[in-house]
């Protein structure tokens, strides 16, 4: 029997996780200060000082037996009024607790949301590349095959005309993710309305609602005055995948949220179905303690002060140096092409011999295109500027040779 896990990876490791295990390796025999890790999107800037403070005052005033106890499969009701008001607040809608379920972060929530998709053995999800690599993971537990639109790499946008001819009759739902990963790129009000246009044509000829499936961690991690639109206000089938680890910057904690709108079609069906896709998930509950830290800290915005700094002093160097790059409008990943005609993957290879570490993208559907991560201290990224310029140059020479 061959798992159908071990054919979503190919029996390979994620180079992102290769690389940060070789980062820390090196670290110990090279010291930490020479080592580059642009590999994790694990954030740099700490928690805001209302989640610390909403920590301490939770451990001394409730109950421990609460605190560390089971809440609902759902969450607690307090924590998903919470939530729903915030959205209310911030982009005019009427929800309730009853529009939100609590889930161990937005890897969980892709998870549940796949399973509860799965209509039959040719239920398919959509992609857009490049995408985050776990949405082939997800897809493919909940029992789904993961289809890609391929990438538009001179403006990271969609390429309607590709994803038109890959919607068919099995095709439950699209994923996208905006700001994306790792891309940086933030789709528009009209880009989103093009999409809503397509799927609602699309299901009518089908006969179904096709979802989209709105992967949107990085919402608040935003660096040009664009707006991140709220989806489920221009189409009314999406199923929103929300995320505290990168806003909060509490990726190691497990919160985040999976929400719909009330003029979802089929309403109580689609719930029923992420209810009981949450069950299979083994999404027992999501940690109470951050389920109430989350409840006190619904408002609170991110400080993006270093990642701005990062993501200025590269965009600086990038173009000064020559590479060739997607200038991010929010997350904190820098994109940029393997020089002169290299993979991402040799590339990676090269930058590797400084303990350099930049991801190469095949995993996110650009093979020649590298992941580099900014949520790193400023003094990693400043130190490892000449390193970029030398590994232009290298590049150059390797092409060269084989001219
Ligand atoms: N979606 C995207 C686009 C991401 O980049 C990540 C994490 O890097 C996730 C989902 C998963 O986030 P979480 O930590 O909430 O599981």
């Amino acid at each position: 029997m061959v798992s159908p896990m071990l054919l979503a990876s190919k029996g390979k490791r994620s180079p992102i996780r290769d690389l940060a295990e070789f980062g820390a390796a090196q670290a110990a025999i090279v010291g930490k200060e020479n080592v580059f890790d642009f590999s994790l999107g694990n954030p740099s800037t700490p928690a805001p000082p209302e989640v610390n403070e909403s920590i301490r005052w939770l451990v001394d005033n409730v109950d421990p037996v609460e605190l560390h106890g089971y809440s609902s499969n759902m969450g607690l009701d307090s924590c998903r009024e919470a939530i729903a008001q915030s959205l209310n607040r911030r982009f005019g809608r009427q929800l309730t607790k009853n529009n939100i379920m609590l889930v161990t972060g937005a890897s969980m929530a892709l998870n549940i949301i796949s399973f509860a998709l799965n209509i039959d053995k040719d239920s398919e999800l959509i992609a857009i590349a490049p995408f985050f690599p776990a949405y082939r993971q997800a897809a493919v537990a909940g029992g789904n095959k993961l289809v890609v639109v391929p990438p538009d790499t001179e403006h990271f946008q969609i390429d309607f005309e590709a994803l038109e001819g890959l919607i068919n009759e099995h095709t439950q739902g699209i994923i996208i993710n905006s700001p994306n990963n790792p891309a940086g790129t933030i789709y528009s009000e009209a880009t989103l309305q093009r999409l809503a246009d397509l799927l609602t044509r699309k299901s009518g000829e089908y006969g179904h609602a096709i979802y989209i499936i709105c992967d949107e961690p990085y919402r608040e991690l935003v660096y040009t005055d664009e707006i991140v639109p709220y989806v489920p206000a221009i189409y009314k089938n999406t199923i929103i995948c929300y995320s505290y680890s990168k806003s909060l910057s509490l990726a190691g904690e497990r919160i985040g949220y999976v929400a719909t709108d009330n003029d979802i079609d089929d309403f109580d069906e689609v719930w029923m179905a992420l209810k009981g896709a949450a069950g299979y998930a083994a999404n027992v509950c999501a940690p109470v303690l951050f389920q109430m830290v989350v409840e006190r800290c619904v408002d609170v915005q991110p400080n993006t002060e270093d990642y701005v700094y990062n993501r200025n002093l590269l965009l600086d160097a990038f173009s000064r140096i020559g590479y060739r790059f997607a200038p991010p409008s929010g997350a904190f990943y820098l994109f940029f092409e393997a020089p002169f005609g290299l993979s991402g993957a040799e590339f990676s290879d090269l930058a590797k011999k400084y303990n350099v570490l930049v991801v190469p993208a095949g995993g996110f559907g650009c093979p020649d295109w590298l992941r580099l991560s900014f949520c790193v201290s400023r003094q990693t990224v400043e130190n490892s500027l000449p390193f970029f310029e030398k590994l232009y140059e290298e590049a150059r020479e390797l092409a060269a040779s084989r001219a």
